[in-house]
């Protein structure tokens, strides 16, 4: 079985309802860029697919950074005088600043404001915030949480560990025909986030076992990391590795109703970022293409110049450019299963391009081949009788010279990939057709 194959054969409701079920199970865990909510996650990947875990010290010099101190965190609370949790981490993980130091102590309502953090323009939500490479302490709470706090004496508490410990991440490596690899990386450190985090994480681990499933001519590594250190971190330990990638996709924001958004490679004509921008083309929805910039995920490290690498990142709405993004309104009700399944289904179209994107030399370039011996031709023209596009077998003959590959010349006739491909198995059948190697 072949990816093809796999395409037609999917259920992709089931597949769908299984992302989205995956994602619900992680919701509640606290995720960090290091620690053990972002170990529990892993461990929870691996009742899906075998992902090999790896631990590297704090202290570790990757280029230019250090791997953080470990963060672990067990609860966190604002109390009132009369001992009512007003802020509690055991509802919403939100509630406390990630990576914020241990402390213990009680404090007037101006002490403490200083160290609360709220959206006033969207009073029921809590915001994220992190401070990860700063000493500090924080909780963040709804607007109308702050509203209602009285004056009063509060104890607070936050009983977190940040000590030296590891940062760890997950990797899992599918062999191929071929050693050439297609590097599939998704951020994992956000807490209760859906969209941006659970979305990606989910997705990437039910194509991972699709795959683990069908023949590959590609080899794939999907890697499991904490966002920016764990890129860099990843890339520092596996610079030896990098010249096998030839394409890459970072995803994320994969679940929310936007439509799809492809932001370019650095290099931004690459096999991936043509491949990605001709399923959206032929999708039939509308979407969006962005040109590389340096913000935004893991792409920044990856297009570093230094590596430069064919890595492009797929989302639907943009980190940013959503309202509930970085909030506690980026739930479980904001991805839906009917998005992530159609991003789900866009991958595996784009691997599959990936896959079949061959080069071929035309074995009859004087003149057209005669197809219609062949039993490729139809008199009444449209397509042939097997359902292949008469077009597709004339444009796939007249630009396989060696120089075209099949999505080159899909691109070019304005056909879908799939018929090309179709139309050049119909002419290899009949030789017409053989690969360049
Ligand atoms: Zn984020």
């Amino acid at each position: 079985m072949n990816i093809s194959d796999l395409r037609r054969e999917l259920d992709l409701d089931h597949a769908a309802q299984e992302i989205y079920q995956f994602a619900a199970e992680l919701y509640p865990i606290c995720r960090s860029i290091t620690g053990n909510g972002f170990r529990q996650t892993l461990s929870q990947t691996q009742s899906h697919i075998p992902l090999t875990l790896y631990e590297v010290p704090s202290g570790t010099q990757v280029f230019d950074w250090t791997v953080p101190r470990e963060w672990n965190i067990r609860d966190a609370y604002v109390k009132n005088s009369q001992g009512d949790r007003v802020i509690d981490f055991q509802k919403s993980n939100l509630h406390v600043v990630n990576y914020s130091i241990p402390v213990h102590q009680k404090m007037s309502l101006e002490a403490l404001k200083p160290h609360l953090f709220t959206l006033p323009d969207r009073p029921d939500w809590i915001p994220y915030r992190t401070s990860y490479y700063k000493d500090s302490w924080g909780f963040c709470l709804t607007h109308q949480q702050l509203l209602n706090l009285p004056e009063d004496e509060y104890e607070v508490c936050i009983d977190s560990t940040l000590e030296p410990g590891n940062l760890t991440y997950g990797e899992y490596y599918l062999p191929g025909e071929t050693a050439d690899e297609v590097l599939i990386s998704c951020h994992a450190c956000h807490p209760s986030l859906a969209n941006d985090n659970l979305a990606g994480i989910a997705i990437a681990t039910f194509l991972a076992k699709q795959l683990s499933q069908i023949a590959r001519r590609y080899s794939y590594r999907f890697i499991f990391i904490p966002a920016t250190i764990g890129s860099i971190t990843w890339l520092s330990q596996n610079e030896d590795r990098v010249d096998n990638i030839k394409h890459g996709l970072v995803l994320s924001c994969l679940g929310d109703s936007g439509k799809s958004t492809y932001k370019k490679s650095r290099r931004g004509d690459t096999e991936i970022d043509r491949a990605v921008l001709h399923v959206l083309q032929h999708s039939g929805q509308e979407f969006e293409a962005i040109e590389f910039f340096p913000y935004g995920y893991d792409e920044r490290q990856y297009c570093s110049p230094g590596f430069n690498l064919p890595v492009g990142c797929l989302m639907r709405t943009p980190n940013g450019k959503y309202r509930e993004y970085h909030t506690s309104a980026d739930n479980l009700e904001f991805i839906q299963p009917i998005y992530l399944k159609d991003s789900f289904a866009k991958c595996l179209a784009v691997f599959s391009i990936l896959e079949h994107n061959k080069t071929y030399l035309n074995q009859n370039p004087k003149c057209e081949p005669q197809l219609g011996k062949r039993g490729l031709y139809r008199a009444i023209g449209g397509t042939s009788g097997s359902g292949v596009s008469e077009m597709a077998m004339l444009w796939t003959l007249n630009l396989s010279d060696g120089q075209h590959s099949l999505l080159e010349i899909a691109d070019r006739s304005g056909s879908e990939f799939d018929d090309i491909k179709k139309a050049a198995d119909a002419l290899i059948e009949n030789d017409l057709l053989k690969e360049l190697l």
